[in-house]
């Protein structure tokens, strides 16, 4: 299958054919999934989703039951990073949670960064645990759906806040904890030369980008066939996203579906992208990829989609040349 032939390069580095070394990371949501992150050689979890420990439990975890949850992924790590993303719930999920009033609007209403900025005490007990864990290996910090400078400063805010009771209580913690922020609003994204600068790193968050860029409910099947990274419009915003990070010196990541998607790998390459946080499944293929071709062909690529007007054309572009480049792996 080509699962086992893919397999060898589960321990070698991710480097394109004219040596530019790409760092590979993991997305999970449950500690077990580290697993099969490092079985394929991943250089660390570029997203930690934590939405479980809240879905799965009657009442609100305690510090204790993430710290838990924290501590055997970073163990399981052995010193390699761990991006853990703050809660990211939508209201209608979060039962305990009082709400105002029916939301006719899930996506665009009290969710993320939104929803935790309103439960303070809820927010600073995951904070208070992910601190704790920093002091055990090597944790980065990530808020989710940051539209505004203030969203963001707010949340920064508590996090010292946080770090100053635990200084006080003489409790350890990494005082150089990495914070980040994704960037899947388009608010953000557009104002992204200003974010960076408030920032340890980005993590472009194309599920919701894509979403919101498009007007698209993916769930929707009357409109779901237009929700597409494919877009024109999708993707020159996620190239200058990425020119933004780059030239700030922002360590830039894309961790949505897409950065998963083989067929995005050689036109991200071009557009400069040199971190992918992918479902764990996809990192040998990825790594294929990356491990087949060169960033000049990539460039070469990446300016050709760039004056193509059709999702669909880009697409069949794409194909044609991932065909041409790994046969392998297009059947
Ligand atoms: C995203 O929006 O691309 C993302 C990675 O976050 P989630 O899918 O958890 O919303
Ligand atoms: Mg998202």
């Amino acid at each position: 299958t080509l699962a086992a032939r893919l397999l060898p390069l589960a321990g070698k580095p991710a480097i394109t054919e004219d040596g530019t070394t790409i760092h590979l990371y993991g997305n999970i949501e449950f500690p077990y999934e580290v697993k099969e992150c490092n079985a394929s050689g991943a250089d660390g979890i570029g997203l930690y989703r934590t939405e479980f420990l809240y879905l799965n439990a009657k009442t609100e975890p305690t510090e204790e039951t993430h710290f838990e949850a924290y501590k055997k992924v970073l163990l399981a790590m052995a010193g390699k990073p761990v991006c853990i993303r703050t809660l990211d719930l939508g209201a209608e999920k979060l039962l305990e949670v009082p709400r105002p009033e029916d939301e006719r609007n899930p996506v665009l209403g009290l969710r993320s960064i939104r929803l935790t900025l309103r439960n303070v005490p809820l927010f600073r007990t995951q904070l208070r645990a992910i601190l704790r864990a920093s002091a055990l290996g090597k944790i980065r910090v990530m808020f989710p759906l940051i539209t505004t400078l203030k969203e963001l400063r707010q949340a920064k805010m508590l996090l010292t806040d946080v770090m100053e009771d635990l200084e006080e209580q003489n409790i350890d913690f990494d005082r150089n904890i990495e914070v980040g922020m994704m960037a899947e609003v388009p608010a953000a994204v557009i104002f992204l030369d200003r974010f960076v600068d408030e920032v340890d790193f980005i993590s472009i968050g194309t599920n919701d980008l894509i979403q919101y860029v498009l007007a698209v409910d993916r769930s929707n099947k009357d409109v779901a066939h237009m929700y597409t990274a494919s877009e024109p419009s999708v993707l020159r915003l996620l190239r200058s996203s990425i020119q933004t990070a780059i030239k700030s010196n922002t360590p830039v990541n894309i961790c949505g579906q897409m950065s998963g998607n083989m067929l995005y790998t050689m036109l991200l390459l071009g557009f400069g992208l040199q971190q992918f946080s992918v479902p764990p499944a996809s990192l040998l293929e990825i790594k294929k990829v990356i491990c087949s071709v060169s960033i000049k062909q990539c460039q070469r690529i990446a300016r050709r989609v760039m004056t193509k007007e059709n999702a669909q054309e880009i697409r069949s572009y794409l194909k044609d040349e991932l065909r041409k480049q790994v046969p392998e792996l297009v059947p």
